[in-house]
């Protein structure tokens, strides 16, 4: 199957430097972006922008997605997009999703002909515009084969980890644990900080024992500093623990962390901080610190 032509979908914070790469290694990319100035910011790296999402997957071989979710890609689906779409055509679904909603949507495509790979990605936007992107990818083994060319422009790594679904259930797998990871160190942090130790020389001690992990090495320097640039906004680590808690009950598990990170997530949203990186969580300890009823006296 010739794989030339790429429509993109949602050339956001990670789908901008994703349709930079597929351009860059000799895809014809045709973007569509629903904030259009956002796509057409990509003309020089040869992107070309559409305004019309039919016009982005009329003549593709290939859709990629980078959507919030595949919610956002069913609307967009609903608005044109699932008519313009030829049968034949590859659609592959980058976002972090429910795994049953995008088994639903594969299957539904499927019967217009056209095949779907959830392919939710980790490495965030640093990694997107380096090409470094690692996959896990769920549907079918040929469809996995067919898309080859175009995760290894946009990625350093991929595991097909089944059926439709599976990649979004790896997914999450993961995200559960970045998001207790970053908890944790941001409420050990805080207890050696109010102890008068120095924050730098404890991650020093961290990242010298078993306690150390890329996330923390990614993102203390950051916490410390205060500095919440998004890489990763908060809104979407809160979707993520919505879909973590909801997979969760489906299969009949009590996740008691994941539950309590949700509730802190959604308090952070209300709070104002969705638009910044997820590290910010470190932020509502401030605001937790008021003494509870039921603190313990000293
Ligand atoms: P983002 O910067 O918020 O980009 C989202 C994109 O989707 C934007 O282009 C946005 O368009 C578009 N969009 C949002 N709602 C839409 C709708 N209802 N209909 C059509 N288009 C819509 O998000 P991101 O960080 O690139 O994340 C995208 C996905 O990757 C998410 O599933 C996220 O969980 C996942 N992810 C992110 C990272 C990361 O580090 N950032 C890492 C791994 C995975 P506008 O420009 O108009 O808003």
């Amino acid at each position: 199957m010739g794989m030339s032509r790429v429509g993109f979908l949602g050339t956001g914070l990670m789908g901008s430097g994703m349709a930079k790469n597929l351009a860059r290694k000799g895809f014809r990319v045709t973007a569509y972006n629903r904030t259009p100035a956002r796509a057409r910011a990509l003309a020089a790296d040869g992107v070309e922008a559409v305004s019309d999402v039919a016009l982005a997957v009329r003549d593709a071989d290939a859709v990629v997605g980078m959507l919030p979710d595949t919610q956002a890609l069913d609307e967009l689906l609903g608005t044109g997009m699932a008519d313009a779409l030829r049968p034949g055509t590859l659609l592959v679904d980058c976002s972090t999703s429910e795994p049953a909603r995008s088994v639903a949507t594969a299957q539904k495509l499927g019967q217009a002909g056209v095949s779907m790979l959830d392919a939710p990605v980790f490495g965030s936007k640093a990694a997107a515009e380096a090409g470094e992107l690692t996959f896990l990818v769920g549907g079918p083994a040929s469809s996995y084969g067919a898309c080859q060319p175009l995760l290894d422009a946009m990625g350093t790594r991929a595991f097909h980890l089944g059926a439709n679904g599976a990649g979004c259930q790896a997914k999450l797998v993961f995200n559960m644990v970045i998001a207790g990871t970053v908890q944790a160190f941001a409420e050990a942090l805080a207890m050696g900080r109010a102890a008068g130790l120095e924050p730098a020389t404890l991650v020093d001690v961290i990242m010298a024992g078993r306690a150390r992990s890329g996330i923390i090495e990614m993102k203390a320097g950051p916490m410390i500093a205060r500095d919440y640039t998004p890489f990763f906004p908060l809104k979407h680590m809160r979707k993520d623990l919505d879909l973590i808690a909801r997979n969760g009950r489906r299969y009949g598990l009590d996740l008691p962390m994941a539950g309590l990170l949700r509730e802190l997530y959604t308090e952070a949203m209300a709070a104002g901080l969705g638009e910044k990186d997820f590290c910010a969580i470190v932020e509502m300890l401030e605001v937790t610190r008021v003494p509870r009823a039921n603190d313990a006296a000293p």
